[in-house]
């Protein structure tokens, strides 16, 4: 591809991207393809020789948008929202140009200290001390792992990555039953061990960890020799919100010195309006934060932030030449891939500095608050609603709720009520179980919803109740 032909077509990339998104609402939610229709419109061997642009750029627009999820679709109302709004994708678009790799400070002097200001600025917006340190993760996923690293080095008193766990004592670390999966693939790549992610019960309306069972699980594993090293806190769940008194169990850790780390990937977000503190209210005296710019900020995929109150345990979990850390602070040089697994990094803080910019926290509080509000408004309706139950109440923007039945029916016919609901096209649900029994969840986050949306999905959920019960 020469420069004339490259002009061309990322022009062409963007028009497309552009009609793509005003299209959205014609378009249904979840993909209504069957398994292998997209895999056999391709050839099975690879082109031995040049195609033109316009065959490819076609090809593309004929297969993949049929084949593809929306996620940037107004009415896209399960999981948690992966918002793109299109300031940050004009950003990804500078970083795919600029194809840096950020790993150190002389490697990306601009992307390096662009992210130390962005992510102050995102630590002054939520209301985080100023002792904290941030830096942007691929995933959620990345800086629990990194942050379970850390738990099980500064139990271990950094000998972990020696000398291996072989011959130490048992690591343990505490979280509920309510914590995201990445919890647990995290204990498992540590080496600590599933059986070993001591899972505590949860109590109270928003289900956090019942903290005196915590404080006796700590307890009896110390009087039975083993190595109490952290504490997974979660601040809205990723089932029904959970949220732990991050206060509490900041509490119990001091007094046990354990490390806590907190799980907000998704409602850490919300927390750029002051209102909504009071959910992680104790969080600074955590060590380790992380919250998903790219779920609810609008900040395209992946751009996660990682906040440290000791940035120092991390980067000497994480460094491969410890003596860099002696150079930090004192000549104001960080280089990132210090606090990060992989070494390589993408020029992330672009896109979230795009886009504060662009919004103003103002902007963004408005759009999180008008999420709040609809989704409020929209559970009060279904908890009036005869054919409905409202089961659980909504924290921040997602709550769960199922079609009434009889006991043993219900399970199934709820499957198959967001089954009918994803395949009508109109809006996207999925659902979770709660204690025991199937519920459907319903969160509003997508960046381009309108409260008629929103307040249409109990419509759409109607319509199709009736079609699935008779
Ligand atoms: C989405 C989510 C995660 C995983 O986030 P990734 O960035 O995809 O790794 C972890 N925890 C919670 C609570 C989540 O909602």
């Amino acid at each position: 591809m020469n420069d004339d032909s490259f002009r061309h077509w990322a022009a062409r990339a963007v028009q497309w991207g552009a009609d793509y998104r005003a299209g959205l609402r014609e378009r249904p939610v979840r993909a209504q393809t069957a398994p292998g229709a997209i895999a056999r419109q391709l050839p099975e061997a690879p082109p031995e020789q040049p195609e033109p642009m316009e065959t490819i750029f076609a090809d593309f627009d004929r297969i993949v948008p049929p084949g593809m999820t929306h996620w940037q679709h107004p009415r896209f109302f399960a999981y948690f929202p992966a918002n793109a709004l299109p300031v940050s994708v004009v950003a990804e678009i500078l970083t795919a140009n600029l194809a840096a790799q950020c790993m150190l400070w002389q490697t990306s002097p601009a992307a390096t200290e662009i992210e130390s200001v962005v992510l102050d600025w995102l630590r002054q917006a939520l209301g985080l001390a100023p002792g904290f340190a941030g830096v942007i993760q691929d995933s959620a996923s990345s800086a629990t792992l990194g942050a379970v690293l850390t738990m099980r080095e500064r139990a271990l008193e950094w000998n972990g990555n020696r000398q291996g766990l072989a011959g130490q004592p048992t690591v343990r670390v505490y979280a509920s039953d309510q914590v995201h999966s990445s919890i647990d693939r995290a204990i498992w790549i540590a080496g600590i061990g599933q059986d070993n992610l001591v899972r505590i019960p949860v109590a109270g309306p928003l289900r956090g960890m019942d903290l005196g069972a915590l404080e006796a699980a700590i307890v009896a594993d110390r009087e039975a020799g083993r190595l109490p090293a952290g504490i997974v806190a979660c601040v809205g769940g990723t089932s029904v919100g959970a949220t732990d008194d991050v206060a509490a169990v900041c509490a119990v850790a001091a007094r046990h010195g354990l490390y806590v780390h907190v799980d907000a990937a998704w409602a850490g977000a919300a927390m750029i309006c002051p209102e909504f503190r009071s959910l992680w209210q104790g969080v600074d005296a955590a060590d380790s934060i992380v919250l998903n710019p790219h779920k609810w900020l609008g900040v395209q995929f992946d751009c996660s932030a990682h906040f440290l109150r000791d940035p120092a345990t991390l980067v000497r979990t994480l460094a491969i030449q410890p003596e860099y850390l002696k150079t930090r602070g004192r000549d104001g040089v960080i280089n990132y891939s210090e606090w990060t697994v992989p070494l390589g990094r993408r020029f992330r803080a672009l896109k979230l500095w795009f886009v504060l910019r662009a919004y103003g926290l103002e902007g963004l509080r408005t759009m999180i608050r008008n999420h709040v509000a609809w989704s409020r408004k929209l559970a009060a309706r279904i908890a009036e609603a005869p054919e409905f139950e409202l089961v659980t109440e909504p924290v921040l923007s997602l709550f769960a709720f199922r079609l009434r039945g009889p006991g043993a029916e219900s399970d199934r016919i709820n499957l198959d009520l967001v089954d009918a609901i994803n395949d009508d096209g109109r809006i996207y649900l999925t659902q979770t179980r709660v204690d025991g029994r199937v519920a459907i969840r319903f969160q509003v986050g997508s960046v381009e919803a309108t409260e008629e949306d929103v307040m249409g999905a109990l419509d759409v959920m109607r319509e199709v109740a009736g079609r699935v019960q008779g």
